[in-house]
């Protein structure tokens, strides 16, 4: 370890006493001002010293002490930049790479996308003069892909290096082996927590260097008994604190858009019937769906006498700092991907936090002044049922991404790769057999030319399989809709809950009987149609936002086309075409009708349902492929296809025998009336 000691510590340190509040509050400071009170600013001599002493150095720093929107400014300042050279630094999450660089290109007076950019999937935002680039961890992957050596870096940083996201983990990976051939390359790896030691150990002893932190004590309150409705639960916490608690804004932990939407509404409402007995109550959501403008929002200062309530994702828990948090309310939980190698299902469930992660949570209500943490829990859960650390992702999700990446970087032995965490030999073998049978490797594990079109196509093996097989179907122009309304991953339909009939019925009128994909395509080219009007949007319960979103990532996708020798071609009435070339990248995600509204997956016959959103509800086909698996209550299959079951023989014979999709019974399906239902009326 590393001793980071310098005269401005001691000031530093008298200067503690007063708490940072105030002096906000005081006057407003200059974003130089800003810069200059930041935990990390009295150690950018010490630590520019210790980069250059070494190559590797991993950082540890509380959240908000300023290690991603200083530390490339120090390095920049610093001459890092030489001959072109760039400093990137890396985050695992879209939302933080963006609003970082915006932060930074502010805090230099530039404009975004010139001497600071950020690029994540689908989105770059860089040019030719970018010095300090952020990039989401996936991304940096990617480059490897089109200069393995790093060789426009001077410097990396690997941010974030605690969320232990499955990219990151893979880079450590590739780092470690690059900077043996290029010693002139630093190397940071900077963490919010404790793992510094493990990263170290990782890194042949890399010294740490450690920004002491500012924290004030934040009091813990647990519930005295499980709370049955989380959100509710949240909401009214909101109200209570700004009722009964001194001015200070407001955290909560929600798991994704849906439930902070409805947190959302009924705060909203709530505090409409409360009328102008209580204060100002301002409401911020903060997603990864939501436009920047409106995520730009929660950073801007609260107005005097007002509290500001911040409705956010695990994102702030430690990739976004928010300043002036007095008070967390953790319900949790959060949405984590699982995949399970047995069933090799993944899906995205609701699980409980670890207590890392919950401790996480309440040190944000202690940056500026003491602060409370509201766990909408028991102090028994947390001790008895929540682990003590999150899973790295590498040991819980399906690695066929990473593993083609890997093969397409010339990397074969992945048993033997350097991993920080190795993942479960089952998975990593389910991920080559996945692999093989979409044809992107051979017998002999070796890179297809299939497989090495696919690796170029930034979406998941199987949808770069179905973008692939659309060119033999000719209908690439559909699939790649298809494959964008898909990757959007935020709502295309709009349901306010005061015209939720106005809603359903707009909805209804683009389904297609053939599914949810087709039903998506009908939505893209009516919008294109109408010359891809916000107007049409708002007329037919349309979010125009993701509207947008898709239009963009596909036209990056068209543009990729060329590159994988694809032709474009279009023939959009040709549903069977189109389903087939969907059946040919997803046909590990087959079900067939079993009983009582219920689907039994192809091989593993799991029980999966059909999401009561799918516009399949009402005549539940015998066969079909869905798009991926949520967990709620149940394990839904969101986004479904209608397929004919001998396709499967048709498009992947090596994968099906004849006998797992003959169908045993000639029985017409049994009609369901109205919506989806546990209980089928059978006709
Ligand atoms: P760390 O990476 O150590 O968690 P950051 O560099 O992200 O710290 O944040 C340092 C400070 O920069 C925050 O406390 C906040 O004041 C400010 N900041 C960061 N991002 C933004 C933003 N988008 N808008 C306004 N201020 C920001
Ligand atoms: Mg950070």
């Amino acid at each position: 370890e590393m001793s980071s000691s310098s005269e401005e510590e001691e000031e530093e340190e008298e200067e503690q006493e007063e708490p940072k509040v105030s002096e906000f509050k005081k006057r407003k400071m200059t974003i130089q001002e800003v810069r200059r009170s930041l935990p990390v600013y009295p150690f950018r001599h010490s630590l520019l010293a210790a980069i250059e002493e070494h190559q590797v150095l991993i950082i540890e720093g509380e959240t908000g002490s300023g290690k991603t929107t200083q530390i490339p400014q120090y390095l920049m300042e610093h001459g890092y930049c030489q001959d072109g050279q760039k400093i990137g630094c890396t985050q695992p999450r879209r939302v933080a790479a963006m609003s970082v660089a915006a932060r930074v290109a502010e805090e230099m007076g530039k404009k975004l996308g010139n001497e600071v950019g950020y690029s994540i999937r689908f989105e770059d935002c860089t040019s030719e003069r970018t010095k300090v680039k952020y990039m989401t961890d996936g991304m940096l992957l990617r480059e490897f892909l089109v200069d393995p050596s790093l060789a426009g870096y001077s410097v990396m940083m690997i941010d974030e290096a605690h969320e232990r996201t499955l990219h990151t983990d893979i880079l450590f990976g590739l780092l470690k082996d690059i900077i043996r051939f290029r010693p002139e390359l630093k190397l940071l790896v900077s963490s919010a927590t404790l793992d510094s030691a493990k990263f170290s150990d990782f890194f042949d002893e890399a010294p740490i260097f450690r920004i002491p932190g500012r924290r004030y004590p934040v009091h813990i309150y647990y519930t005295r008994s499980p709370e049955a409705n989380y959100i509710d639960a949240a909401a009214v916490t909101v109200l209570q604190i700004h009722i009964t608690q001194h001015l200070g804004d407001v955290l909560v932990f929600l798991t994704g858009q849906e439930e902070i939407e409805a947190c959302q509404e009924i705060l909203t409402e709530r505090v409409k019937g409360l009328g102008s007995k209580i204060r100002e109550l301002l409401i911020l959501p903060i997603y990864a769906n939501l436009p920047s403008d409106m995520q730009a929002k929660i950073f801007e200062p609260t107005p005097p006498g007002a509290r500001k309530v911040i409705l956010a994702t695990n994102i702030a828990e430690t990739s976004l700092t928010i300043d002036g948090i007095s008070y967390v309310i953790d319900p949790g939980y959060a949405k984590q991907n699982y995949f399970n190698a047995r069933s090799g299902m993944e899906s995205l469930v609701v699980n409980p936090i670890s207590r890392a992660s919950a401790n996480q949570r309440a040190g944000r209500a202690g940056r500026v002044g003491p602060g409370k943490c509201f766990r909408l829990y028991t102090q028994w859960a947390f001790e008895n049922e929540m682990e003590e650390n999150t899973i790295p992702e590498i040991q819980r999700v399906n690695l066929g991404n990473v593993v083609l990446q890997l093969k397409s970087l010339g990397i074969h032995d992945l048993i033997n790769f350097d991993y920080l965490d190795p993942p479960p030999a089952e998975t990593l073998i389910l991920a080559l057999e996945q692999l093989y049978a979409l044809k992107a490797l051979n017998h002999k594990g070796e890179l297809t030319s299939t497989g090495r079109k696919m690796a170029e196509i930034p979406v998941d093996p199987m949808m770069a399989r179905m973008i692939l097989a659309a060119d033999q179907h000719k209908v690439v122009e559909e699939i790649l809709t298809i494959a964008a309304m898909l990757s959007v991953n935020g709502a295309i339909f709009y349901r306010p809950k005061d015209k939720a009939i106005h809603a359903d019925a707009a909805r209804k009128n683009f389904f297609h009987p053939d599914g949810d994909h087709l039903t998506l395509m009908n939505v893209y080219n009516e919008w294109a149609g109408a010359e891809y009007s916000p107007q049409w949007c708002y007329e037919v319960f349309i979010q125009h936002r993701s509207m947008k979103r898709a239009r963009d990532i596909r036209d990056q996708l068209v543009g990729l086309m060329e590159r994988v020798e694809v032709q474009l071609s279009t023939n959009p009435g040709d549903s069977i075409a189109i389903r087939k070339a969907i059946t040919t990248g997803y046909f590990y995600h087959v079900a067939r009708f079993s009983k009582g509204g219920m689907y039994k997956t192809a091989k593993k016959s799991q029980t999966v349902m059909m999401h009561p959103q799918s516009c399949l509800t009402e005549d539940l086909p015998r066969w079909v492929v869905y798009h991926e698996l949520v967990m709620t209550t149940k394990e839904y299959m969101r986004n479904v296809v209608v397929i004919d079951g001998k396709w499967l023989l048709e498009v992947a014979p090596h994968y099906y025998k004849d006998n797992e999709v003959h169908d045993t019974t000639n029985k017409k399906m049994p009609k369901v009336k109205g919506k989806a239902k546990e209980e089928l009326h059978v006709e």
